[in-house]
């Protein structure tokens, strides 16, 4: 091979870096440490970006394969890695609009060859189709990454899009204007293109650690997420009930039910500790069935779980303890060879005023030691009504 100019040995280590970072996701998949379908998006998109720069280099001369193909191809790439991102933040598919920029491109493309628009069409064409894909997929992602990651995350995730939208932008505005300068070759030495390429490198490098970056912070709060629900009834834990405690304390009155299920050992020891895990994952369905959204139901451990209820004065606390118990009662359990009874003994203590959680459940606690000594299945609404720190 001849020697490579300056803006050839650029584009070698564009398709260099894109094979690097190809395989970098190849391998966080295998790992299993990036999701499966974004990553291969990314992975696809890597490979077709090496091409889109290794092509010019290894075609030159040619103009079509050198410089025309890789340009119709480039929105192709740039369609994968916004699906990529699209699918991790659970978007809706926009096929039809992906299928548009593709017609376009092709579109486009076809029409400059037929009026002989030449090399500048193509990069105008390439540069701001590219551009409009990035921008779009900033602005689909741009919400549900906010919900999931904060303001902060949202920025991470949307700006480096916006940098590179604007990098093609200006590109394909600069091809329009002065052709001169910005629609030549990729191959061609010129300050433009070494410009342009050494900008490309060093934000495609930014735009693979902020995609690394968001997989990492979703992985992380995803197993924050995993650490607070109780595996058996995906119900809050110990862990969940402080995130609890905190959207609650100030819904003030705030009642606490503190629910034991009655002779639960002796379930385990008739049927078996399946079944037993099985009445527990009934047990967690009614409860969750009977609180309102925004009420928080908690499986303290065993078989002892707590109720958070909103806005519930003890007489309200009262009554739907009793709704609750009753709902137990008039829900056995469906196993094979019949039906298991199941009781539950209840303590009901209510905070009038903000706290830490201690007071309030001990106060449950000590209803609930109340309801299991004076013979199970009942509810006991606790002496200390108002619970203070
Ligand atoms: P009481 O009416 O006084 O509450 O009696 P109890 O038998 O329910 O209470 P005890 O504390 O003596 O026993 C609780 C039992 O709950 C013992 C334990 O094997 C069972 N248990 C705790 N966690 C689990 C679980 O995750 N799965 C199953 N299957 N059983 C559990
Ligand atoms: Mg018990
Ligand atoms: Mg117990």
């Amino acid at each position: 091979m001849a020697r490579l100019n300056f803006a050839e040995l650029l584009l070698v280590l564009v398709a260099s870096q894109q094979l690097l970072a190809a395989v970098i996701w190849l391998l966080a998949v295998r790992l299993r440490v990036a999701p499966r379908v974004p990553s291969l998006h990314w992975v696809a998109a890597s490979a077709w970006v090496a091409v889109c720069a290794g092509l010019p280099v290894l075609m030159a001369p040619d103009p079509w394969y050198g410089f025309g193909l890789p340009a119709l191809l480039l929105p192709g790439a740039l369609i994968l890695t916004r699906l990529g991102l699209e699918i991790l933040f659970r978007q809706p598919r926009r096929d039809g609009e992906h299928l548009f920029v593709i017609l376009l491109a092709l579109g486009g493309a076809a029409l400059g060859f037929l009026l002989g628009a030449g090399e500048r069409w193509w990069h105008v064409q390439a540069s701001l189709l590219s551009a409009a894909s990035l921008l779009r997929g900033a602005a689909c992602v741009h919400g549900a990454a906010r919900r999931e990651l904060g303001l902060r995350g949202a920025r991470l995730v949307c700006w480096p899009l916006v940098l590179m939208a604007l990098l093609f932008g200006g590109r394909g505005l600069g091809a329009w204007l002065q052709p001169e300068h910005f629609a030549q070759a990729m191959t061609a030495d010129s300050p433009s293109n070494i410009a342009l390429l050494m900008a490309y490198l060093s934000m495609s490098v930014l735009f693979h650690v902020m995609l690394s970056l968001t997989v990492a912070l979703r992985l992380v709060g995803k197993l924050q997420q995993l650490s607070r629900l109780d595996p058996l009834t995906g119900l809050s834990n110990r862990r969940g009930l402080e995130e609890r405690w905190v959207s609650l304390r100030h819904r003030l009155p705030l009642a606490a039910l503190a629910v034991d299920a009655d002779h639960f050992k002796q379930v385990n020891d008739r049927h078996g500790h399946a079944v037993g895990d099985q009445a527990l994952q009934h047990l967690a369905e009614l409860m969750r069935r009977s609180v309102r959204s925004g009420d928080g139901v908690v499986r303290l451990g065993g078989e002892e779980f707590l109720l958070l209820l909103a806005h519930t004065d003890p007489e309200q606390a009262r009554q739907r303890a009793e709704q609750l118990r009753a709902l137990v009662v008039g829900s056995p359990l469906r196993l094979d060879e019949g039906e298991l009874a199941l009781t539950v003994s209840i303590g009901v203590a209510v905070a009038s005023s903000v706290g830490p959680p201690g007071p309030l459940i001990s106060a449950a606690d000590a209803a609930l030691y109340e309801a299991k000594r004076s013979g199970r299945n009942r509810v006991v609404l606790g002496a200390l009504q108002e619970a203070r720190s």
